[in-house]
């Protein structure tokens, strides 16, 4: 159970599926599904091409937000292929996923480049979802603390104390995501309990206490509840589970306070 403090988040990362056709079709189905849950917030990150349809249907929805899933640290400029924090926000995007594992490991982006965003997104009134987490073979070696440390060192570099809180930060185990392995309670809550005292020591108390720290890495309707019971998940960022409105209305259901 987290603390009353930090609102849990559910949030949907779909990657590079479904279009615009496919979101409207999920939104038709999903939202109904969800309309009286309270207490939480969902989160939907669609492709960029989806944006504008499904901040159109959910624009009235106090539930749900929505997210981008990436992000450049410019305003405008020539970075072809790129997509800026305004442009993000004229679709009434609230969240932007940063340092995705995806983004990471294929696309070879480095802590560094990722702190710029985490600055850029918070500069330009966007919540940033901070993700980091292990490869396996990190974990495998004893060096998982030492990543997260490092992760968080650099994706928390340009953030004042004050800014801090609006962070939420994503624990995702590299090995488990999209493979059908989930992290054990006790690894999960291991790493969380990492990350807040991280948090803590760089950080006013008060301040490192509202961030929320969600869980990712095959998360699904079967151990969703498992996970938000333990005392530091705060939320999850869940990918394949997300993709059909069923499968993430559960989740969104979860047990949560
Ligand atoms: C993710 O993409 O962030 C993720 C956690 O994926 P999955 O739930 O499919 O493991």
């Amino acid at each position: 159970m987290n603390s009353s403090k930090r609102k849990p988040v559910l949030a949907a990362n779909w990657k590079m599926y479904k279009t615009v056709a496919e979101t409207r079709d999920f939104l038709k189905v999903f939202l109904p599904l969800v309309n009286n849950l309270s207490e939480r917030e969902v989160v939907i990150a669609p492709p960029f091409t989806a944006l504008s349809a499904a901040g159109e249907i959910i624009k009235e929805s106090e539930l749900v937000s929505l997210a981008a899933q990436n992000m450049y640290f410019e305003q405008k400029g020539g970075f072809t292929g790129e997509i800026s924090p305004i442009m993000l926000k004229e679709f009434g995007v609230k969240w932007v996923i940063l340092g995705h594992s995806e983004r990471r490991h294929i696309f070879g982006e480095e802590n560094s480049l990722i702190a710029l965003k985490v600055k850029t997104a918070l500069e330009n009134d966007l919540l940033p979802i901070l993700c980091i987490g292990e490869k396996l073979e990190e974990r495998e070696a004893g060096l998982t603390n030492e990543i997260l440390e490092k992760q968080l060192s650099a994706g928390f570099s340009e953030v004042g104390n004050q800014e801090a809180g609006k962070v939420a930060v994503a624990y995702e185990p590299v090995w488990a995501i999209g493979t059908g392995k989930t992290a054990t309670p006790d690894q999960a809550q291991d790493a969380h309990i990492h990350i807040r005292s991280w948090l803590t020591g760089h950080f006013d108390s008060g301040i490192a206490g509202q961030i929320r720290i969600l869980y990712g890495g095959s998360v699904k309707p079967e151990n969703v509840n498992e996970l938000m019971a333990l005392p530091d998940v705060d939320g999850a960022l869940v990918g394949g589970a997300s993709l059909k409105p069923g499968s993430f209305a559960q989740i969104a259901s979860c047990r949560v306070g």
